[in-house]
């Protein structure tokens, strides 16, 4: 991979990069479609990374179909797919990981400690490998795409990070590998997280500035759907991810809800 990213370097073509976990659906390749317009060729890698899960996670039954997967991206265009071996990232003796001071004391990163330290390590590793021009990672995963943007300047990584919408089923549910734990009656439940979201968006529209009004109605409607768990919901400040209590400027809502065995995660910017 390292050979072949260097000769498309060589011969000046641009390249960008969508790091996945696999089991595809149009969230990811929405990425891949925005990577084919800015760069003049798409890679694509694939790989469950270990060290972002913490014990009790679902890493051993995180979906997979690398068939599928390869079908998908072939039809959308990616140049390369990269599918490393796990002894290749993650040889015995193992030891050297990325952390960040603040960004992952919030949001996900209290319930999910090693989340974000994983995350931060496989991305940094990956871009040594490809060394791409562009990366491009999904707004679904917010607060992950905040991380990657201050680890690559902190490190002087000179990879562009470029944020992409997050694409939703028809009827709101954020596209997620994670969906497919979801059992039938819970699908119902999973649409809360949309729910909260546009409810907190009409309230801020509508002039409601305390997030302590706005976090009790969306929490009641969730806590009301069967099968849910609330890990956290928050409004907080877009770039910091600091809880807000007054909303005066934009603010990004995020939440995350467990349904049955799958933990949901959602967001949006609300602008007063
Ligand atoms: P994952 O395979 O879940 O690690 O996700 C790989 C990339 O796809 C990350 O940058 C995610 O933010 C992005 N992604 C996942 N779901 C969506 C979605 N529904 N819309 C847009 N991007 C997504």
């Amino acid at each position: 991979m390292r050979a072949y990213c260097r000769n498309l370097a060589i011969k000046g073509a641009t390249t960008a990069f969508v790091p996945t976990m696999g089991f595809l659906h149009k969230g990811h390749l929405s990425l891949m479609e925005k990577g084919k317009t800015v760069a003049d060729k798409l890679l694509v890698s694939i790989f469950i990374n270990p060290a972002q899960f913490g014990p009790g996670e679902d890493l051993d039954s995180y979906p997979q179909n690398i068939e599928k997967d390869l079908l998908l991206t072939e039809k959308q265009g990616a140049d390369a797919v990269f599918i490393p071996r796990m002894k290749d990232l993650y040889p015995d003796g193992y030891e050297t990981y990325i952390n960040l001071e603040k960004l992952p004391g919030h949001l996900c990163g209290i319930s999910r400690p090693v989340f974000f330290r994983g995350v931060a390590t496989i991305v940094t590793k990956l871009f040594n490998i490809i060394r791409p021009d562009i990366a491009i990672f999904g707004e679904k995963d917010y607060q992950q795409l905040i991380i990657i943007k201050q680890m690559v300047k902190d490190l002087n990584l000179g990879v562009n990070i470029i944020g992409s919408p997050t694409v939703r089923e028809p009827d709101g549910l954020a596209m997620s590998s994670r969906n497919a734990y979801l059992a039938p009656e819970q699908r119902e439940s999973a649409l809360s997280l949309f729910r909260a979201l546009k409810r907190a968006e009409q309230m801020v529209k509508n002039g409601e500035t305390d997030t302590a009004r706005i976090l009790k109605e969306v929490t009641a409607d969730i806590q009301a759907c069967p099968h849910t768990e609330i890990d956290y919901i928050r409004l907080c400040d877009p770039h910091t991810l600091e809880n807000v209590d007054r909303i005066k400027a934009p603010v990004r809502m995020a939440l995350a809800v467990k349904v049955g065995k799958a933990r949901l995660i959602d967001n949006k910017m609300l602008e007063p």
